[in-house]
C-alpha cells in the first residue's frame, strides 16, 4: 500500500482528531505507537475492534511501520485488558512490543501516551514527530488493514440505554437513526457525542455520524455532567463564575496532565485572567495555548465546580490572536507526575456514571439508513470537493468527494442510492 492509496481510501484519524492519515504517515518516525489506550469513561469501541478484528488492526500497524520505515512498533494498551493483551502478545514479535499502561485518564492523549510508552516528552506545541513518534488509533489502523474505502464508523452507544453496545454504522447515518435501535431508559435525556470528557452536547439529533464520531452517550437531562456542561455554555458564564468563585487553590493546575508533563499550561492563571485582566492586554500565561482540552480540571479537579477549562480555552483563543513569542523550552517532568494520575474508576465516580453499565459488546444491529448525509469536512484541513452531481446513481464505496488539497480527504458513498442534494457542507444520498 502507498501513501496515495491511504489518501484515496479516505482514511483519517478515527479516534476523534480527524487528521488525514496519509499526511501523518508521510514521515520518518523511529517509532509507531498504536493508541489502544481508550480512556474516555464508558467507551469500548477500540477494544471491541481489537477483539473482533485484531488481525486487520495488526495488518494496518505493519503497513504503517513499513510506510514510515519505523524501527519500532509499540502498542499502548490499558493493563486491565488481559484478553486483548494476550492476543496481541501472541501476534507481535521482533521490533514490535505490547506496552501495558495504567487505567488512567487521559492515557489516550497522544502526548501522555508517548510519555507512558516511551518515556519521551513532546515539547509544548511540537508534533510527536519531534521526538520520533507517530501515534495511530486502533480504528485508523483497522481502516488501513482492511484496504477498503472508509464508509462505516464504529461507535459506542452508552449511558442511559438498556443494552450499551458498539455498532458499525454507515458514515452519514443520523444520530437519531442510530439511537432508534436502542431502548433509552431516561424519560428526559440529552446526547453527548464523542465522550463525557472531550465530547459535545448535541442539540440536533439529525446530525450525521462522521468518520470521527466515536460515541453517542445518552444522559438524563438532570444528570450531574449535563448540569456541568450547561453551566459553562458561554464565555460570559465562565467569567462571572470565575470572578465569583475561584479561590486560586490551584488544584486545577496541580492535576493538569499537561502541566505535570512540564508544559506551561496553568488553568489557575487562566481563571485569574478572567478575574483581573482585559482581553486587549497581553496574557499572563500564553502557555495556556498548549492545553489539550482534556477537561480534567473542570470535570474532576476543581473543588468549587468551576470551569478552569473554559477559562483556559479563552486564553488559548487570545493567545492565538495575540501571537505571543514562545521560547519553546523543553519540558521537564513534574516530580509528582506518577502520583497525580487520575484513575478512570475515580473519574467515573466523580462524573456519577457508575450507575450505567460499563460495557459495549460489538453488535450487528442491521442499521441500514434510507438516507445518509456525508459531511465534506470530516477531517482537519480543507473540505473534500464533490465529485458527483445531483441525480447521479452511486454504489457503496464509489468516490463522491475528492481531496481538495494535500491536507484533505477523499469521500465515498456509504449506501447504494441517488445523490439527492449537494451543499457546501454535505452530500445527501437516498437509498434506491
Ligand atoms: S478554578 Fe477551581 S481548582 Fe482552579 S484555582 Fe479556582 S477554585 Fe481552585
Ligand atoms: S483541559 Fe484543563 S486539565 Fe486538561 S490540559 Fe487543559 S488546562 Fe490542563
Amino acid at each position: 500500500m502507498t501513501i496515495n492509496e491511504i489518501q484515496n481510501l479516505g482514511i483519517i484519524g478515527a479516534g476523534g482528531a480527524g487528521f488525514p492519515t496519509h499526511v501523518k504517515l508521510n514521515s520518518n518516525p523511529d517509532t509507531i505507537i498504536m493508541n489502544a489506550a481508550e480512556c474516555e469513561p464508558l467507551l469500548h469501541k477500540d477494544m471491541q475492534i481489537l477483539r473482533n478484528h485484531g488481525d486487520a488492526v495488526l495488518e494496518g500497524f505493519k503497513i504503517a511501520m513499513q510506510l514510515t520505515g519505523s524501527r519500532e512498533g509499540i502498542i499502548g494498551i490499558k493493563e486491565k485488558h488481559h484478553e486483548e493483551i494476550q492476543f496481541l502478545e501472541s501476534r507481535v514479535s521482533g521490533n514490535c512490543r505490547v506496552q501495558p499502561i495504567e487505567d488512567v485518564y487521559p492515557a489516550g492523549d497522544e502526548v501522555t501516551l508517548i510519555y507512558m510508552t516511551t518515556g519521551r516528552i513532546v515539547p509544548a506545541g511540537a508534533l510527536p514527530l519531534s521526538v520520533g513518534c507517530v501515534v495511530q488509533n486502533v480504528e485508523t489502523l483497522y481502516n488501513i488493514g482492511t484496504n477498503k474505502p472508509v464508509v462505516t464508523k464504529f461507535i459506542s452507544i452508552a449511558g442511559a440505554v438498556e443494552e450499551p453496545a458498539t455498532v458499525e454504522v454507515p458514515v452519514g447515518t443520523s444520530y437519531a437513526e442510530v439511537l432508534s435501535h436502542f431502548k433509552i431508559t431516561a424519560e428526559d435525556y440529552v446526547v453527548r457525542s464523542g465522550g463525557l470528557m472531550m465530547g459535545a452536547l448535541e442539540a440536533d439529533l439529525s446530525k450525521a455520524v462522521s468518520k470521527r464520531t466515536s460515541a453517542l452517550i445518552v444522559l438524563p437531562a438532570d444528570h450531574y455532567c449535563v448540569t456541568m456542561y450547561r453551566r459553562f455554555s458561554s464565555d460570559h458564564a465562565v467569567d462571572i463564575i470565575a470572578k465569583a468563585g475561584c479561590d486560586q487553590c490551584s488544584f486545577c493546575t496541580e492535576l493538569c496532565p499537561r502541566y505535570l508533563l512540564g508544559h506551561p499550561v496553568r488553568p489557575e492563571l487562566a481563571m485569574r485572567n478572567r478575574m483581573f485582566t482585559r482581553e486587549d492586554l497581553p496574557l499572563t500565561n500564553p502557555g495556556n495555548l498548549f492545553c489539550c482540552e482534556c477537561n480534567l480540571c473542570t470535570m474532576y479537579a476543581c473543588p468549587e465546580g468551576l470551569d478552569p477549562k473554559g477559562a483556559t480555552l479563552i486564553d488559548k483563543r487570545l493567545a492565538r490572536s495575540q501571537k505571543p513569542a514562545w521560547s519553546g523550552e523543553r519540558p521537564a517532568l513534574h516530580p509528582m507526575f506518577e502520583y497525580r494520575k487520575v484513575p478512570v474508576t475515580k473519574l467515573k465516580q466523580r462524573l456519577d456514571v457508575t450507575k450505567f453499565r460499563d460495557e459495549g459488546p460489538l453488535k450487528q444491529l442491521n442499521i441500514h439508513p434510507n438516507v445518509v448525509r456525508i459531511p465534506l469536512r470530516q477531517h482537519s484541513g480543507t473540505p473534500a470537493r464533490p465529485a458527483v452531481k445531483e441525480g447521479d446513481r452511486v454504489k457503496t464505496y464509489d468516490m463522491i468527494g475528492r481531496a481538495s488539497s494535500e491536507i484533505s480527504c477523499t469521500m465515498h458513498a456509504s449506501i447504494d442510492g441517488v445523490v439527492k442534494k449537494i451543499t457546501e457542507d454535505e452530500i445527501t444520498i437516498e437509498r434506491v
